[in-house]
């Protein structure tokens, strides 16, 4: 994994029903994106770090999609043959600091974007994933399971994720877009320790500081 370099980190927001439900959010008709920095990535066995503007960290667990060839204005039938492979992401964010911004209206994307707030596990190529869209994904906080769910859940397909992104953006090998988390987020504290899964093919193992 330390071998591709990350690039931008394009991420969904309200991609899964209960999700949205939990947060009181409206499902959008189009997917819901916005941006995390490639300098918040860290890997599987490394520690989450509590920044001092926030009290209140949320894990979100998300299938990640790693672009492998450059592409802009695809659709979703060619979409697949840009993939270099699929991970397991967290999406970690300062839940008091979003909910503040939003009640305020304003723009909440620091919230996202903290050193260590992306923690990314390996990564398996597309071939060996027969359907990304039919996946187990699965976080556990110190053994006891928070989220589990399936991509079959997402409002949206990979195939029309990457759509409709390459529509607003050039997409670059090395790119990462988070596909949106299921139900279940809650809040990690120094000490814990968070374990995800994706099927069998991806692990992903980090603590909190
Ligand atoms: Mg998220």
């Amino acid at each position: 994994m330390r071998d591709i370099n990350i690039g931008k980190i394009v991420c969904l927001a309200r991609t899964y029903k209960k999700h949205a439900e939990e947060m009181k959010s409206e499902l959008p008709e189009n997917p819901l994106l916005f941006l995390k920095p490639a300098s918040s990535v860290i890997f599987n066995g490394e520690t989450i770090v509590k920044p001092k503007m926030s009290n209140c960290l949320h894990h979100e667990v998300e299938l990640g999609i790693v672009m492998g060839k450059k592409c802009k204005n695809i659709s979703k039938n060619d979409a697949l043959d840009y993939v270099l492979g699929y991970c397991l992401c967290l999406d970690i964010t300062a839940r008091d600091i979003q909910s503040e911004y939003k009640k305020k209206g304003w723009p909440w994307g620091i919230s996202k974007c903290f050193d260590t707030f992306a923690p990314i596990s390996n990564v398996v190529l597309r071939e060996e994933v027969p359907n990304p869209n039919n996946l187990d994904i699965l976080l556990k906080v110190n053994d006891k399971i928070k989220q589990a769910s399936n991509t079959s859940n997402m409002i949206f397909s990979v195939e029309q994720i990457i759509e409709f992104i390459s529509n607003i953006m050039t997409l670059e090998p090395g790119d990462l877009i988070m596909t949106g988390t299921p139900e279940g987020v809650g809040e990690i504290a120094k000490g814990d320790v968070i374990e995800a899964s994706l099927g069998d093919i991806c692990h992903l193992k980090i603590d909190v500081n």
